[in-house]
């Protein structure tokens, strides 16, 4: 078979062109479906004033979580927090959450109680009652299938397609700290032998294990409409922008100087001869909040960053589609911005 003849196989099209792909089959016919595929998560019309907000997430053993270098408490709160942040970014209030699990036989009821601990944590921080889902028993590992709901008022809902030419890109907090976690768990699971500890070891895996959700920003963003558009950062900087500017059908420019970075996330990629920037670009998990607003509304927003305290950094400028993504790095230079973040069915796990 010549390779123009051979089937697309699910690496060649990789994980966005199949769902793309599956789109194609899910019309929405509904009039009451505000958003359908596409976005962080569905909305869906109850009434005049409300809507609901409807997203689900497969976590996997060996592919999202690993018990060589986290506990089930830790994968319970990660994985509550990845559902909660995708009802953050459309501007919502999460409430519900079910759970659907299929488990090894042979797993200790202790540490199931410990992943449902997990869950707990979060839930009850953000007031979220878990109110069902589903078990099986599992031949290879633990899957986990969490659906959130959560609700918003129809005429407030933030999704990734208002972003106007003009707009200012901020981001909350700071980006790559929860891939340079994930990459010294991942070393000192492998090299049992612990090397003395960085200092700034404890806070990098901690970022990496309990992300915080952006629930109260991206409920604000919303209800005092400052922003055009949102999206929480969970497939890297480099690939949700492009998310974004796909939906809104826009360009950007970001700029390399301006993205926020830890001073922890700045040693431990000096310490290894990296680019912090790569790391801010190409990891995922940081569950931030990517958005775009008027230049008029940036003093809104300081005063929001402020009363919050949270870090809301400008970190680029929306252009026309003509533009294309490019990162102006320092000295004026600029670069197309490929995307680099991860891809499920890529050989190498990266997009391009
Ligand atoms: P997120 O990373 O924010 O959880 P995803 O990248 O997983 O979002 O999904 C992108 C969009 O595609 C979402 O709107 C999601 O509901 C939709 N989607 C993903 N997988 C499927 C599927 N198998 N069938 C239908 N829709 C899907
Ligand atoms: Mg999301």
């Amino acid at each position: 078979m010549t390779p123009a003849s051979r089937p697309a196989t699910l690496q060649t099209i990789g994980e966005f062109g199949l769902i793309r792909e599956l789109q194609k089959y899910c019309q929405t016919l509904h009039a009451d479906v505000i958003q359908g595929i596409g976005d962080d998560a569905a909305i869906l019309r109850t009434s005049n004033t409300q809507a609901l907000i409807a997203s689900t997430d497969l976590a996997i053993e060996g592919v999202h979580f690993d018990f060589a270098f986290e506990s089930f408490k830790d994968v319970g709160h990660r994985i509550a927090v990845a559902n909660i942040s995708d009802i953050a970014a459309m501007g919502g209030t999460p409430k519900f959450l079910l759970v659907a699990m299929a488990v090894p036989p042979s797993y200790a009821v202790k540490d199931l109680r410990a992943l449902y601990q997990g869950f707990k944590k979060p839930c009850q921080a953000h007031g979220i009652s878990l109110v069902g889902g589903d078990t099986s028993a599992s031949k290879a590992g633990l899957f986990l299938s969490l659906t959130i709901l959560g609700e918003v008022p129809p005429k407030q809902v933030l999704t990734r397609q208002g972003a106007k030419v003009g707009d200012k890109v901020y981001v909350t907090g700071t980006l790559g700290d929860s891939k340079a976690g994930l990459q010294i768990l991942q070393r000192q699971a492998k090299h049992k032998t612990p090397k003395a500890p960085q200092p700034y070891e404890m806070f990098l895996k901690k970022r990496h294990l309990r992300p915080t959700p952006r629930v109260a920003i991206g409920q604000h963003l919303a209800s005092h409409h400052l922003a055009h558009s949102a999206i929480d950062v969970s497939d890297g900087l480099s690939g949700d922008i492009h998310h974004l500017c796909e939906a809104s059908q826009v360009g950007v420019e970001l700029w390399a100087s301006h993205i926020p970075l830890s001073s922890q996330c700045q040693a431990y990629t000096a310490s290894l001869r990296h680019n912090p920037i790569d790391f801010a670009l190409a990891g995922g998990e940081d569950y931030e909040l990517l958005f775009t607003i008027a230049p008029r509304h940036q003093s809104k927003v300081f005063d929001l960053s402020k009363s919050l305290r949270t870090q809301m950094t400008c970190i680029g400028e929306i252009k026309p589609k003509s533009h294309g993504l490019r990162l102006k790095l320092e000295g004026g230079t600029s670069r197309n911005m490929t995307r680099q973040s991860y891809d499920h069915f890529s050989v190498t796990g990266i997009q391009s």
